[in-house]
């Protein structure tokens, strides 16, 4: 028996029982793949039905504001993903009535869809024969095939995509990616792979050679980047500010505490914007109320937090009438769904009252 059929078998057989797995439709299978990209499927879950109900299909999400689908996407981070769904959705109501295209190149032309989730969707949906390339994907592959390369090296993705290519089950595409993408997250693990249990374990170079510890090479090159960053609670009558800044490095285009860097900043992208400028400015006396530690992606933060209470708005809100920057004043109960990013939790411990 051939190593796809196997493959296959063995994924009928032990195919976790997901609810966008349940129907072949391409709308679920894009949310799902998108939220997946940087979520666990048991975290992804719950917020994937509730996103779903509210959002059954591109027309409900076309049709939604930024903040609402911002704020159903809480949870998950990587905001920037939200918003493309929602630019894609509108593409997708617009220039082809709702439909998802089955062209690989149209696929692609979508907000925020990349070369993996173009190929999951039209797997997954149409059971067309694209491979698909992940983090999981690439592991077992390299491992398989005896790729001795860095798999973060410039020709790795173009050359395990053949790979990938080369080993697909054209007669069920759509399977057989989630088979090889399954296999990775359960079976060929990325410490302790459970070689004895593998459909592949008969013609895999690694299991063979004794080198699934080696395989596959990972040598990062990218650099750490640790900043030191201020984050502003500017009050008035229990009610605190947010602002929509389109430049920043962070939380581009959604509302959020207005925030910046300080000291030795690793280049221009980091500067502060002329309102962070103006805050320092004018509140540089005043006292940290506490500092907290963040992640976000490579960049280790350490965010001081300061708290401004406010007489009167007048001055503040003539600023951000000067820099046209979209601003609003929320209650603390609403912080977290108007500022839908776990740094609005962590801020929030900080406000005794
Ligand atoms: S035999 Fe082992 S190393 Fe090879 S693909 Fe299977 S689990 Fe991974």
């Amino acid at each position: 028996m051939n190593p796809q059929k196997k493959l296959h078998d063995w994924y009928l057989l032990h195919k976790r029982d997901l609810p966008f797995r349940k129907k072949k439709q391409a709308y679920p299978i894009w949310i799902s793949e998108v939220m997946l990209q940087q979520t666990r499927v048991t975290a992804m879950l719950p917020l994937f039905e509730v996103f779903l109900e509210r959002f059954p299909n591109p027309e409900s999400l076309a049709k939604a504001s930024e903040e609402e689908v911002l704020s159903y996407w809480k949870g998950l981070g990587y905001y920037s993903r939200a918003r493309n769904i929602r630019k894609a959705a509108i593409q997708l109501v617009n220039q082809y009535n709702g439909a998802f295209p089955k062209d690989l190149e149209m696929v692609l032309k979508l907000p925020g869809i990349g070369n993996y989730t173009a190929r999951a969707i039209l797997s997954i949906a149409y059971d067309l024969p694209f491979a698909v390339l992940d983090g999981n994907v690439k592991r077992v592959l390299s491992r398989y095939f005896g790729y001795t390369k860095n798999i973060l090296g410039p020709q790795a993705d173009k050359e395990l995509q053949n790979k990938a290519d080369e080993f697909l089950n054209i007669e069920f595409p759509g399977d057989h990616n989630q088979a090889v993408m399954e296999l990775g997250a359960i079976i060929c693990l990325p410490e302790t792979p459970k070689c004895l249990v593998c459909p592949l374990m008969e013609g895999c170079f690694a299991r063979i050679h004794g080198k699934t510890k080696e395989i596959p090479i990972r040598e990062k090159n990218q650099k750490q980047v640790d900043l030191i960053g201020e984050i502003w609670v500017i009050e008035k009558d229990q009610n605190y500010l947010l602002i929509k800044e389109t430049k920043n490095r962070f939380l581009k285009g959604m509302f959020h505490l207005p925030y910046g860097f300080i000291g030795e900043l690793p280049n221009e992208e980091y500067k502060p914007s002329e309102f962070q400028t103006f805050i320092r400015s004018e509140w540089k006396e005043n006292q940290s109320i506490g500092k907290f530690k963040h992640t976000i992606t490579h960049h280790r933060l350490e965010y001081y937090v300061h708290h401004v209470i406010l007489k009167d708005t007048k001055k503040i809100e003539s600023v951000l009438e000067s820099f046209q920057m979209d601003s609003k004043w929320v209650k603390r109960a609403e912080l977290e769904s108007e500022f839908p990013s776990s740094l609005a939790k962590k801020v929030k411990k900080f406000l005794l009252y």
